[in-house]
């Protein structure tokens, strides 16, 4: 891999960041690997082959139905023009123009965020609601469920929910007073495992559609995601992403998407077109996906420990940098080490030099502020560990300015 990489001129870089979409995401398992290398060697029908995924993603998370999209942006863009034309043909060849269909998101203002955005790309209007003061600093309250009641109304296509360990009202509260009115509940959660229960958490408590990306802890490849929920409105999803350039009488839904046989007629290639997963990525996901559920969080934990151990064996004690490891440090089993400088610049310098280092070393930078710096297991390879370590005691003693 080294060889390719250098052969087509890309530096290679460590990340000790995470998951990062602009640092390429983690690394794949050799089985996982292994499933999309078969895949690209056969061919199958795209239904089909959503089909099999919908069985996966039903078996792992609950929902009635789900599928494979290009990431969880993808898959909240699908849910949102799922949540707007529903099963009407008409509406799907329509959108993004939402003229006439019900296009607002009801969003708690304290969620908007730079994601949200796959909403609006569908054809959908965000509508604010609450004053996050909790957030702003001067009070302690946030949107209440009665606020999101009443911003309800005939042109609402569904509430839409940030899942965070911060996020308000609760989203059982949200689901019964959206329900109470008719509407869906769309969840992004891409980001929210581990904790492995997350896969069924939001749907239990009350989301119509859920969206999880592939590329995260799922371990799966980078463009994939997962969008999660109700058959009819996953069915609505699907229907809006796949190539539909066949003979109308040819189109048979799979019993996975049973509600698609009551459709008026088949739309054309939808909204979701631009969101495809290839059948190296369904597959590679679906592997990814069954490993993650099948293997105990507590060895999970337990290897991404031993990985960040690595990093502190080789690294000693360090003048000026104190390494401390936090066992649920970045999700609930997902351990960071620590680094403490003694302010945000000798934090800076520090993390500077590491990305000057060849290869470059990413560390998790978004404590930075509180002159903290991270190690995050997540996507380091073992072979790496001792490297980061070695650098990381290159950086002690920082001579101020240096
Ligand atoms: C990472 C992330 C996304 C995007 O996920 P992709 O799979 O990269 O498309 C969307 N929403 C949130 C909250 C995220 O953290």
């Amino acid at each position: 891999m080294t060889g390719l990489l250098e052969s087509l001129g890309i530096p290679r870089i460590i990340n000790a960041y995470g998951t990062n979409t602009r640092l390429s995401g983690g690394l794949l398992a050799e089985e996982v690997l292994a499933a999309m290398a078969e895949a690209a060697r056969g061919t199958v029908e795209m239904p089909s082959l959503q089909a099999a995924a919908s069985r996966v993603i039903a078996e792992a998370t609950g929902a009635e139905a789900g599928i494979v999209t290009s990431g969880a942006s993808a898959a909240l863009l699908l849910g949102a023009a799922a949540c707007m034309a529903r099963l009407d043909p008409g509406a799907m060849n329509q959108l993004p123009d939402a003229a006439g269909l019900p296009n607002e998101f009801v969003t708690v203002r304290s969620q908007r965020n730079m994601y949200d955005r796959a909403i609006r790309v569908a054809g959908g209007r965000i509508i604010e609601v609450g004053i996050p003061d909790r957030i702003s600093g001067p009070g302690v309250r946030d949107a209440a469920p009665w606020e999101i009641a009443e911003a309800i109304g005939p042109r609402t296509a569904a509430v839409f929910w940030l899942a965070g360990p911060d996020s308000l009202p609760p989203l059982p509260a949200v689901a019964k007073v959206a329900h109470a009115r008719g509407v869906p509940v769309l969840v992004d959660a891409a980001a929210q495992l581990p904790p492995r229960e997350n896969l069924r958490r939001f749907l239990a408590e009350g989301a119509d559609l859920v969206c999880f990306s592939g590329g995260k802890a799922i371990g799966g490849p980078q463009a994939s995601g997962i969008l999660a929920g109700r058959r009819d409105l996953v069915s609505s999803a699907l229907l809006q992403m796949l190539d539909l350039d066949l003979p109308e009488e040819q189109f048979a839904p799979p019993r996975e998407f049973a509600p698609l046989a009551q459709l008026r007629g088949l739309p054309h290639h939808g909204i979701g077109r631009s969101c495809k997963a290839g059948k190296e990525e369904v597959v590679g996901l679906l592997v990814a996906l069954r490993r993650f559920v099948a293997e105990d969080p507590a060895d999970r934990t337990a290897r991404w420990t031993a990985r960040l151990r690595a990093v502190m064996d080789a690294a000693g004690t360090v003048p000026g940098i104190a390494l401390t490891l936090a066992p649920d440090g970045a999700k609930p089993g997902l351990p960071l080490l620590l680094l403490r400088f003694a302010d945000a610049a000798a934090a800076a310098r520090a993390e500077a030099r590491l990305r000057a280092h060849s290869p470059a070393i990413h560390l998790d930078a978004s404590r930075l502020r509180q002159g903290v710096l991270a190690v995050n297991p997540i996507a380091l390879a073992d072979a790496d560990a001792a490297l980061v370590g070695r650098a990381l005691a290159g950086c002690g003693d920082d001579p101020p300015g240096g």
